[in-house]
């Protein structure tokens, strides 16, 4: 399992990115953000990092 960014949702702001402590999170170039499934742990911070609820956990 892993977070997911609803891209719908996501207003690109860095606030997650920041709040990963594994770095998990990429910036692609056109500013979209994306959780790495391989190397997120599942901790959960950057769901609470995010102002527009644009991230959960998909089972
Ligand atoms: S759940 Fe934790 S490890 Fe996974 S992307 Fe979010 S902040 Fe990073």
């Amino acid at each position: 399992m892993a977070y997911v960014i609803n891209q719908e949702k996501c207003d690109k702001d860095d606030n997650c990115l920041e709040a990963c402590p594994v770095e998990a999170i990429e910036k692609k170039e056109d500013g979209s953000l994306y959780v790495k499934v391989d190397e997120c742990t599942d901790c959960g911070a950057c769901e609470a990092a995010c102002n527009v609820a644009a991230i959960y956990r998909s089972e």
